[in-house]
């Protein structure tokens, strides 16, 4: 779909894995302040399409570009790029030997180069926003998931991202937890960050995002509004699939 303001802009992407086309001639641009949802079945490309986009995988051919920029190669223009895109994925990667506030603050301290007193009064500003002010002094392991994954988020908003990329984020959580990521995702798009998620969560695409774009076999096939898509999807595969799932 046309977008005024893109923040970020895939154009004729095509990736492969040796012989496997994995990513097909994507367009997709994301407006500033837009929640995109991605469905699709397994293996169609949407977790390649998140690591495209911060450069975690490199592509063949085509262009992205974040907020006007295009993705540097590599070197210190990378790495500031990679600050950011936020990241947040199935697993959720936290320090085990550090605690919950050192979890959230290494990143401003080590990448940012903050203070540490400035470092940690921001993180626990956003561990109150997560709804984990209580925890900072912990370690990951005394947590519960849905609780793990909220300061994954913490982490992430910590370096002052443009965007936020979930990928799949409350597929490991047992259910009586994902109902807590999805509300501070829900707040964090109300709150106008700019977002691409990944997730079976329907209840999710159908009221926090402003499009959603469905993917099978490394093509972006549907891209349109949740009402559009669920109520009158235009392709046999995206009929197939919410047929499944619904
Ligand atoms: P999805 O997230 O939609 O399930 P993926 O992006 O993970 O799909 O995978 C797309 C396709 O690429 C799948 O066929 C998968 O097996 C393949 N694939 C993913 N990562 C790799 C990799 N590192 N090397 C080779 N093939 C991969
Ligand atoms: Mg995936």
């Amino acid at each position: 779909m046309a977008v005024v303001d893109p923040l970020i802009e895939l154009r004729d992407v095509n990736k492969y894995y040796g012989q496997l086309h994995v990513l097909r001639d994507i367009n997709l641009s994301v407006g500033r302040g837009e929640v995109v949802v991605v469905i699709g079945p397994s293996g169609s490309g949407k977790s390649t399409l998140c690591r495209t986009v911060n450069r975690l995988e490199t592509i063949e051919s085509g262009t992205i570009t974040i907020d006007g920029e295009p993705l540097p190669e590599e070197g210190k223009g990378l790495a500031r790029l990679r600050s950011e895109v936020g990241m947040v994925f199935q697993s959720f990667n936290l320090f085990a030997h550090r605690t919950v506030l050192d979890n959230v603050s290494l990143g401003p301290l080590k990448v940012r180069g903050r203070r540490r007193d400035e470092a940690e009064r921001r993180s626990r500003e956003l561990l109150d926003r997560v709804g984990l002010a209580s925890q900072a002094a912990k370690y990951p392991a005394q947590l519960s998931g849905g609780q793990q994954q909220r300061v994954a988020i913490a982490r992430a908003l910590a370096m002052d991202p443009k965007v936020m990329l979930f990928d799949e984020p409350t597929s490991a959580l047992d259910p009586e937890m994902i109902n807590e990521v999805l509300e501070v995702m829900q707040q964090l798009a109300r709150d106008g960050m700019t977002m691409v998620v990944v997730t079976h969560e329907m209840g999710f695409a159908r009221s926090a995002a402003n499009r959603v774009v469905f993917m099978a076999d490394g093509r972006i096939v549907e891209d349109r509004t949740p009402e559009d898509f669920f109520t009158n999807p235009s392709s046999d595969r995206a009929k197939d699939f919410l047929s499944k799932i619904l």
